[in-house]
């Protein structure tokens, strides 16, 4: 994440320059509401689809907006939608606001009080900058030519509340034509951003592999068919067909995370189990590393005599920012904290996001906001899923502004 970003992208010429200062002063300015919304939500956090008491704080910071505001069906989702004075497109902003299933050890004074549930991903600060980047479109809306839709999701740690808020309409009347996403990351200096055109995050999917033989004395192995040995040889045969299946360039993980076989030392099992991950960041690789998996699998359990079966828990797709989209954020946010804090990733992370189906229906991208704790080094900081994840809570004045300078730019 070294080079500096080009702001001269074709269309920028074209929309009236973008007023970094009075929107920065204005996130600013509403920072310590943020602030303070995001320590409430990360003292109560709450898992899932189901988000009750995110969803009435959201409510209740919208209430004074004036917005158009509705709620889901199947989920506690949140959709505002402000209408600018003049017409044009729609825009998606936003934001997630789910919590993991984990203990926080920050000592922070706003911790979880809820044993087992932590804001670890910042979906807490997603959703303050959210909030407060409507209020700053709220007082706007005669600079907006078109609709902004602000979308708060459940869900993104699991089962996925994305497509759930897509088949509840989010994306229909009025039809979205761009959508935009900010996600937090502890491991880039604080108020930096980051993007990338094309894959962005992976597309992950579990793996089942059962092995069954036949079970029997381990003193007497030529009567038994053992599941372990072949379990073992699984392991290293699923590597390499990593290194000779896939393009070098191309990057893919895959790792067993769990081998179960047996009871006791003088027992050959009937089955072991291997449970890993699989991420991709292309269709192609994905969809033939998965029959591949499955036809090595399946050939070297018939070459021991045993066989296997591989069950795929597919989970979400790959993340991919729209080229243009990409370019226009680049633009727009270069201008609104200057073009060397806008770093281009050189390669995708290996992490999934829910965001990645609304990216399949609408261009739109995700960049990554720096929220970096001071007096500690990016590379150093805990990451997102730790349970020391803390965050540098002054960036989110830049989320917030970033947020909004999209909407303007787009909208305007
Ligand atoms: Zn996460
Ligand atoms: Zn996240």
């Amino acid at each position: 994440m070294t080079t500096p970003a080009t702001s001269n992208d074709g269309a920028a010429g074209e929309r009236p320059a973008l007023d970094a200062a009075s929107l920065l002063s204005d996130a600013r300015d509403v920072l310590s509401d943020a602030v303070k919304l995001r320590r409430q939500i990360h003292a109560e956090p709450e898992l899932g689809l189901d988000l009750p008491r995110t969803q009435a704080k959201v409510l209740d910071a919208l209430a004074e907006l004036d917005l158009q505001v509705t709620t889901g069906e199947g989920l506690s989702s949140v959709v505002a939608t402000l209408t600018g004075d003049a017409e044009g497109p729609t825009l998606l902003l936003r934001a997630d606001m789910d919590a993991l299933p984990m203990t926080e050890d920050t000592g922070a004074e706003f911790a979880s009080t809820v044993a087992g549930r932590m804001h670890a991903c910042g979906h807490d600060a997603h959703v303050a900058m959210l909030v407060g980047a409507a209020r700053l479109l709220a007082g706007r809306r005669r600079d907006l030519r078109g609709t902004v839709k602000f979308l708060f999701q459940p869900g993104e740690e699991g089962p996925g509340g994305a497509p759930i808020c897509i088949e509840e309409g989010v994306l229909e009347s009025p039809a979205v034509d761009a959508a935009f996403a900010l996600h937090i990351s502890p491991n880039l200096a604080a108020g930096r951003l980051a993007t990338r055109p094309g894959p962005l995050m992976a597309a992950t999917d579990e793996l089942l592999i059962t092995v069954t033989g036949k079970g029997g004395h381990a003193s007497t192995p030529h009567l038994a068919t053992d599941p372990i040995p072949v379990a073992a040889e699984l392991v290293l045969a699923l590597q390499t067909l990593l290194t000779r299946r896939v393009d070098p360039f191309e990057p893919v993980v895959l790792t067993i995370a769990r081998i179960t076989a047996g009871t006791t030392s003088n027992v050959i099992p009937e089955t072991a189990e291997l449970e890993g991950t699989l991420r991709t960041v292309s269709d192609r690789a994905r969809e033939r590393l998965l029959a591949e998996i499955e036809r090595i699998s399946v050939h070297i359990a018939a070459a021991h005599d045993c066989s296997a079966e591989v069950a795929v828990n597919r989970g979400y797709p790959v993340t991919v920012n729209d080229a243009d989209f990409v370019a226009f954020t680049r633009d727009v946010l270069g201008q609104l904290v200057g073009a060397d804090r806008v770093l281009d990733m050189k390669t995708p992370i290996l992490g999934a996001e829910d965001w990645a189906y609304v990216l399949q229906k609408v261009p739109g991208c995700m960049a990554f906001l720096g929220v970096c704790p001071p007096g500690v080094s990016p590379r150093e900081a805990a990451s997102c899923h730790s349970n020391r994840m803390e965050l540098d809570e002054e960036a989110l004045a830049v989320g917030i502004a970033s947020h909004a300078a999209i909407a303007l730019s787009y909208l305007s």
